[in-house]
């Protein structure tokens, strides 16, 4: 078992440099009705449902180093090309890298582009001053990816100290008492009934709006995220699978 925040502080030396983060690819994709996306690398949780594999495992050999400025170009010119208002950083954790993304966000900020934060919040909620920061971003919203519904669940997806869940709550509380947009998300396949009802009564303790907007994501059944989840000895009911299948196409 790892302490992601103590990951985080390691990653932190390989894919940040002075205000640059390593990013491996910038795409035009579809999700909120289209985005453009710069993918960053390297993450501090190791969710067995990821798709990501070489910018999760091989931070080091993977991607190259963007200034904030550089990102905001290649990010501007996919939105231009596509029609799209909105821009977002994924892939791994954009959060990994506080200066780089303070400074994007603030370039962004003098646009009219809306900005979408995806995070694992970790970070965010072991640090409520770094919620506070983001807070100050008028046309952000922070998307908290929930990695199970309770502690346990989540240290069986991470791999990480189920200590650690509590953090991706806290994160909500920060960002919600520093003023910031946002809302949680779970993946369905990990979120079954008997679960569920106490992750939403947690969140509701947090704010009842977290409750009414939890979002559901779905698996995305690549091969290799199937063996993954085998090797962990995470099931994944086959009527979830096929509805995971729809939902991607
Ligand atoms: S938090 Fe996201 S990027 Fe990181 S391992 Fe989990 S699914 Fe992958």
């Amino acid at each position: 078992m790892y302490d992601p925040v103590e990951l985080a502080e390691k990653l932190k030396k390989i894919v940040v440099r002075d205000d640059g983060r390593k990013y491996y690819r910038f795409r035009a994709a579809r999700f909120y009705g289209g985005i453009a996306t710069a993918d960053c690398v390297g993450c501090c949780l190791r969710c067995a449902f990821c798709w990501s594999r070489a910018p999760l495992i091989n931070p080091e050999r993977v991607g190259r180093f963007y200034s904030p400025k550089e990102v905001l170009g290649k990010l501007d010119s996919i939105a231009s090309k596509h029609g799209y208002s909105q821009l977002r950083v994924s892939g791994n954790e954009p959060t990994i890298g506080r200066q780089h993304l303070l400074k994007l966000l603030e370039l962004v900020e003098r646009t009219s582009y809306r900005f979408i934060l995806e995070t694992n919040g970790i970070l965010l909620g072991a640090d409520a001053g770094y919620a506070r920061e983001l807070a100050r971003f008028e046309n952000l919203h922070v998307r908290v990816s929930l990695k199970g519904c309770d502690p346990q669940q989540f240290s069986k997806l991470t791999g990480a100290e189920p200590e650690a869940f509590e953090l991706q709550l806290t994160a909500l509380q920060n960002l919600l008492d520093a003023g910031a947009s946002c809302h949680a998300a779970i993946m369905r396949e990990f979120a079954p009934p008997e679960k569920l009802g106490g992750l939403k009564q947690r969140l509701a303790s947090i704010d009842r709006s977290l409750t009414q907007r939890l979002e559901f994501e779905y698996l995305i059944p690549f091969p290799h995220v199937i063996r993954k989840l085998v090797r962990r000895g995470i099931s994944v009911k086959c009527e979830s699978l096929r509805e995971s299948i729809q939902k991607n196409r």
